[in-house]
């Protein structure tokens, strides 16, 4: 007889949604983190009434009614939409790529002359079919947009130029040719008041959780305390790398609390130039409409990724889909370990697109 039904590695979004429904199965679970906290990449911490998104900007945003009305029963959302804005050396855009962004670069007003401004340099590219992401971002809004927001800060946030990226990185940012700014096209956004770490904190009540303990560290004691493990942390590392390591891009984030009560009058100020080291600066406050007097902000710095790093985002270009491949197929081979989330799926997952995932995985195995 073992102590648990389940072993749930990690108490991120994915573990923490699996191990509400088990329990509310009458399965009894452990949750383990490396981490001090739980929550994973949402959690957010309170700084002088502030909730500041410890691991970068979290915007709740979704079409799928389902997935909304599930993460409605643990909080309520503001009506915040992400307007990011994006800087150039002193110049200023909106973003996404929308008729604000194309009147600020041209002068254009009307759709029709933006449309022929891009048409117009997309001919002088001469791209037939975009074969990297510099073809794709010219392809999609020119040269003139991709040398100022593009080049700059897609270098940074992937260590690569353009041309050796893939075209999906880019294809998820919309263009429009509205004056609308609204960062996403999915029909429920907003943030949760008072925070994310309230709906972790309510689907793990009553569940034992250990924190600061490591899978690996641990691993012959916890592969023998449950019946059933549900892993969420890199699958590479759960094989000991036996095809090779799979590649991650991190990010190192530098929060400071300032003594003015607005710092940059938006939540998301990108910078664009390569020469900035940093992508964004993030001003927590802006997220919940906040009104207190001081405020903290986060400049969000990308950085190469080293075994031991956190590994925020999946490299997911070919030569790395294809070694998870080889992975994925041990994965389906086993009966006792279930691979979840970011990590252990290997992709680079919104919100959204993890519940969705973790409910797929709670009805086939539960
Ligand atoms: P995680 O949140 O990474 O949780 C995994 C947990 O497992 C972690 O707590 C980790 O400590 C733990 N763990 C790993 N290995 C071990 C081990 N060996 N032993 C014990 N514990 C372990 N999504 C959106 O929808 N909107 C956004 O605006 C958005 N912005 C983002 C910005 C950034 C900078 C990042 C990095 C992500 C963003 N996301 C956003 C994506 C979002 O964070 C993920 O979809 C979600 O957090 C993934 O949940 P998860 O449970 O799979 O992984
Ligand atoms: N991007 C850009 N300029 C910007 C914002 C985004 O070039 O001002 C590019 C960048 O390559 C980024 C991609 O668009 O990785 C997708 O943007 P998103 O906001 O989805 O970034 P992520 O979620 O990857 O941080």
């Amino acid at each position: 007889m073992k102590t648990y039904d389940y072993l749930i590695v990690g108490s991120g979004l994915f573990g923490s949604i699996f191990a509400y429904e088990a329990n509310k199965r009458g399965k009894k679970c452990l949750v383990i983190d490396k981490r001090n906290h739980i929550g994973g990449n949402i959690y957010t911490e309170e700084i002088e009434g502030i909730q500041v998104h410890k691991y970068g900007a979290h915007i709740f945003h979704t079409s799928n009614k389902l997935v909304w009305d599930y993460i409605q029963q643990f909080v309520e959302f503001n009506r915040y939409t992400n307007s990011p804005i994006a800087k150039y050396k002193d110049e200023v855009y909106n973003m996404p790529f929308n008729m604000n962004t194309f009147h600020k670069m041209w002068g254009v007003i009307t759709p029709q002359e933006a449309k022929e401004k891009i048409q117009k340099q997309i001919q002088e590219a001469q791209i037939d079919q975009p074969k990297n992401l510099e073809e794709q971002a010219i392809s999609m809004v020119g040269k003139d947009i991709y040398e100022k927001l593009i080049k700059g800060y897609t270098g940074k946030q992937w260590g690569k130029p353009c041309t050796e990226l893939p075209t999906f990185i880019i294809k998820r940012l919309p263009v429009r040719f509205t004056y609308d700014n609204n960062y996403f096209n999915d029909l429920y956004q907003g943030i949760p008041i008072g925070g994310y770490t309230q709906i972790i904190e309510k689907m793990l009540d009553g569940i034992d959780v250990r924190l600061n303990c490591d899978f690996f560290d641990n691993r012959e004691e916890l592969e023998n305390i449950a019946n059933k493990i549900v892993f969420t942390g890199m699958i590479d590392q759960y094989y000991n790398y036996c095809f090779g390591e799979l590649e991650y891009r991190s990010l190192r984030f530098e929060t400071e609390l300032l003594n003015t009560d607005n710092y940059q009058g938006n939540a998301v100020v990108n910078y664009n130039e390569y020469e900035i080291p940093y992508t964004r600066i993030i001003e927590h406050k802006h997220f919940e409409y906040g009104t207190q007097p001081q405020t903290v902000i986060t400049r969000e710095y990308p950085t190469t990724w080293e075994k031991g790093d956190e590994p925020y985002y999946p490299m997911n270009d070919e030569k790395n889909n294809m070694l998870y491949q080889k992975y994925q197929e041990l994965a389906h081979k086993e009966d006792k370990v279930i691979f979840g989330g970011r990590l252990g799926m290997y992709k680079y997952f919104d919100m959204h697109h993890i519940i969705a995932e973790a409910l797929k995985c709670v009805e086939e195995n539960l």
